[in-house]
């Protein structure tokens, strides 16, 4: 296809910027991807409106990506359009309780908003460095809350390119998992219910911890968090560290030493070998311990 005469159409529907072969590595905390054919950074949801539309009628495959930090993109790239869900949509604002904020707005951004208006239930939000939109799609928590804790509503571009609100009970949240992606919709706004809690406690709490993420994560290298979702009554990290996965490396992509669940990458490594090293471990798991282990990461492109 001749992306160049498209996206010069596209742009003249659009306010956001448009790339041709953008590098998805720059756009996922793995540092790793090939390019995408299209790649719009859309000002505001009437963008994406547009673009799903422009897309939808030439044939464009679609891909929406949030702060890329779950995702896996293959070296290949990706066909057709990514929209990208993130500055341009990122606005926050307060109404008594609630919180609205574009789903492009990041988790850290929502807990510090929060806190500065005393409202509790964000703690959660504050280590975790995904959009909001992303972060609803994968349920996105840790060990002291999660989204569908205090998500109250959504606006979401639905199946027949209109904004609609759902509300969380039609997003079937479980763990690390909402049905937003297999319904193929986009969410583009946000709204959150927090409670009044003094600002003091918040802070001290928060800073308690992050210092306890910072211990038991691994820092320096790109990564993309927890690799694989943890079995039922047990940890991935676990399993992967009894069967002497730790330290294990393909090329650039390294399991930590510190952390058996994330995959590391050293400095020049693919998706291919973050992959390969994948299918190892899924492996060893599953001859040591009979658990097959479920990817929590999203593999985005072709090879
Ligand atoms: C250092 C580090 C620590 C982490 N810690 C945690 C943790 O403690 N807990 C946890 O749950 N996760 C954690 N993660 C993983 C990740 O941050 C979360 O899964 C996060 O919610 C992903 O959000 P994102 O915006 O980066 O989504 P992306 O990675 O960009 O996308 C994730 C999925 O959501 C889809 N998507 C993104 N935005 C939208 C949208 N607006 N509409 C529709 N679909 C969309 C994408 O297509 C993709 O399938 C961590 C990651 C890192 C790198």
């Amino acid at each position: 296809m001749i992306y160049t005469s498209l996206a010069g159409e596209l742009q003249s529907l659009v306010k956001g910027s448009i790339q041709i072969n953008e590098p998805m590595r720059k756009h996922t905390t793995w540092k790793i991807g090939g390019k995408a054919d299209l790649f719009l950074n859309p000002s505001d949801k009437e963008d994406i409106r547009q673009a799903v539309e422009f897309a939808r009628e030439k044939a464009i495959p679609i891909t929406v990506i949030g702060n890329g930090s779950n995702l896996l993109v293959k070296d290949g790239g990706i066909r057709g359009l990514v929209i990208k869900v993130g500055r341009g949509m990122a606005k926050i604002t307060i109404e008594g309780t609630s919180i609205k904020a574009g789903a492009g707005a990041l988790l850290p951004e929502l807990a510090v908003f929060a806190c500065k208006n005393s409202l509790g239930g964000f703690g959660f939000a504050a280590g975790i460095p995904g959009s909001l939109g992303g972060a609803i799609v994968m349920n996105a928590g840790a060990m002291n809350g999660c989204v569908s804790d205090v998500l109250q509503s959504i606006v979401v571009l639905n199946e027949r390119n209109q904004f609609e609100v759902l509300t969380k009970d039609h997003l079937n949240f479980a763990y690390r998992t909402s049905n937003l992606q297999s319904r193929g919709l986009i969410c583009v706004e946000t709204c959150w219910q927090g409670y009044a809690k003094d600002q003091w406690l918040i802070e001290q709490e928060t800073k308690e911890y992050l210092a306890k993420r910072k211990a038991a994560q691994p820092q320096g290298f790109p990564n993309a968090g927890s690799v694989f979702k943890n079995p039922e009554g047990d940890f991935a990290g676990r399993l992967i560290e009894g069967c002497g996965g730790k330290g294990l490396r393909v090329g650039d992509a390294e399991v930590s030493s510190k952390h058996a669940n994330w995959i590391l990458n050293l400095g020049r490594a693919t998706a291919q070998d973050v992959l390969i090293l994948i299918d190892h471990l899924k492996q060893m798991v599953q001859e040591r311990f009979g658990v097959l282990l479920q990817l929590e990461v999203k593999v985005l492109g072709e090879d």
